[in-house]
C-alpha cells in the first residue's frame, strides 16, 4: 500500500519555518512581509481559496491586504489597481487569484504585476527565470509538489517522469522543475493518443488534468510516485456512496484503484492543494527578505 505524501503536515512544517524567519526580521524593527490577494467577481471557490490564503498569512505573521474588485471591472481598472500595489512599500507580494471572470485576459493582467512581486511565480519573466534555472518566485503548485517529493526522499535523477497537463499554472512549470531536478520527462495533454501506455511507463507520474477520477490502475506501474494536483467536488451518488445527499473531494486519480499500487500518492484533499497555499507564503516571505535587504534563508525551500 502506497505511502501518503502528507501536504498538510509538511505545510505546518513549512509555516513553523516561516513564523521564526517573520520574527527575527521584526526583533530587527523591519515591517512585517505583506500580501495583497486581488479578487475580481464573485466565484464561490475563489472566495474560499481567497480566505483559505488570508488565514494561511495571519498564522505566520504576514500582513494581508485582500482587494475585492467587481466583475464588470475593465482590464484598465484592474491594471491600475495593480500599479497601485506595485508601487506601495508595504506590499511585498501580489496575487491575482484565478480563474478570472469572461471578459478579463489573464496574459495581461498577470504581466501589470512587479515580476519582483509576483507572489505566484506566473508572470512571464519568473517564467523564464525557471527556464533558465535562476532563483526567483516559482509557480506555487508545482514548487509544492517539488517540495512534498524532497521531503519524503523521493529521488528524481534519472527516473521517468510523465506530466498530465500542459497549462502554464501547471502542467508547465510541473515539467520544467521536475526537469531540472534531472528527471526525465514527457508532457501527455488533452490530444496525446493510448495515454495508459505513456503513463504506465512512468516512475513518477503527476495528475493534473482536471477530469475527475480519470487515472486508474491501468495507468500505473506497481511502485511509481503518483501525485494528484486535481480537486474536484463531487456528489457522493457518482462514488456510489451511501449517503447520496452529500458531497466528496476528489482529484483526477482514482484513489482507491492506484493506491494498492503505487509506491507513494497524494491524498485529496490534505495532499498538494495546503503546499500550494504554503509556498505561496514561501515566496513572499523570500521577497520581503529581498525588499528589506535581509539575508535570503527560504532558498532551500524553493526548487
Ligand atoms: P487546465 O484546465 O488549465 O489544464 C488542464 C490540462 O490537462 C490541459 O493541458 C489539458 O490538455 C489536459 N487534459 C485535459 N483533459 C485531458 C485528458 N483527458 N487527458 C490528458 N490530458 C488532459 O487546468 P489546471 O492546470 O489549471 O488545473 C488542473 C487541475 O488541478 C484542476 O483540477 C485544478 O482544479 C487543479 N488545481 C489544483 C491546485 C491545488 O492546489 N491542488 C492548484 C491548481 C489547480 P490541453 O492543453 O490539450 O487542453
Amino acid at each position: 500500500m502506497a505511502q501518503r505524501l502528507d501536504g498538510k503536515k509538511l505545510a505546518a512544517e513549512f509555516e513553523n519555518h516561516l513564523l521564526r524567519e517573520i520574527e527575527i526580521g521584526l526583533s530587527k524593527g523591519i515591517r512585517p512581509p505583506g500580501l495583497a490577494v486581488i479578487r475580481i467577481g464573485d466565484d464561490p471557490a475563489s472566495e474560499v481559496y481567497v480566505s483559505n490564503k488570508e488565514k494561511a498569512c495571519a498564522r505566520v505573521g504576514i500582513a494581508s491586504y485582500g482587494l475585492h474588485l467587481s466583475a464588470k471591472s475593465s482590464e484598465s481598472d484592474v491594471i491600475a489597481k495593480i500599479y497601485e500595489l506595485n508601487s506601495k512599500e508595504l506590499v511585498d507580494g501580489i496575487l491575482l487569484q484565478l480563474p478570472l471572470p469572461r471578459g478579463l485576459k489573464e496574459s495581461s493582467l498577470l504581466s501589470a504585476i512587479d515580476p519582483n512581486k509576483d507572489a505566484d511565480g506566473l508572470h512571464s519573466q519568473n517564467l523564464g527565470r525557471l527556464l533558465k534555472g535562476e532563483p526567483g518566485p516559482r509557480s506555487c503548485t508545482p514548487a509544492g509538489v517539488m517540495a512534498l517529493l524532497a521531503n519524503n526522499q523521493v529521488d528524481l535523477e534519472g527516473k521517468r517522469a510523465v506530466v498530465v497537463g500542459r497549462s502554464i499554472l501547471v502542467g508547465q512549470p510541473m515539467a520544467l522543475m521536475l526537469q531540472a531536478a534531472n528527471a526525465t520527462v514527457t508532457i501527455a495533454h488533452s490530444r496525446t493518443k493510448d495515454l495508459e501506455s505513456l503513463t504506465r511507463l512512468a516512475d513518477v507520474l503527476v495528475v493534473a488534468a482536471g477530469c475527475p477520477r480519470m487515472i486508474g490502475a491501468n495507468h500505473v506501474k506497481p511502485g511509481a510516485v503518483v501525485v494528484d494536483v486535481g480537486i474536484h467536488r463531487i456528489s457522493s451518488s457518482s462514488l456510489g456512496m451511501e449517503n447520496q445527499s452529500r458531497s466528496h473531494l476528489c482529484g483526477d486519480v482514482c484513489a482507491e484503484e492506484v493506491a494498492p499500487l503505487a509506491s507513494f500518492i497524494t491524498p485529496v484533499p490534505g495532499g498538494v492543494g495546503p503546499m500550494t497555499v504554503t509556498m505561496l507564503l514561501v515566496n513572499t516571505v523570500s521577497m520581503w527578505q529581498q525588499h528589506c535587504g535581509l539575508s535570503c534563508t527560504l532558498e532551500d525551500l524553493l526548487p
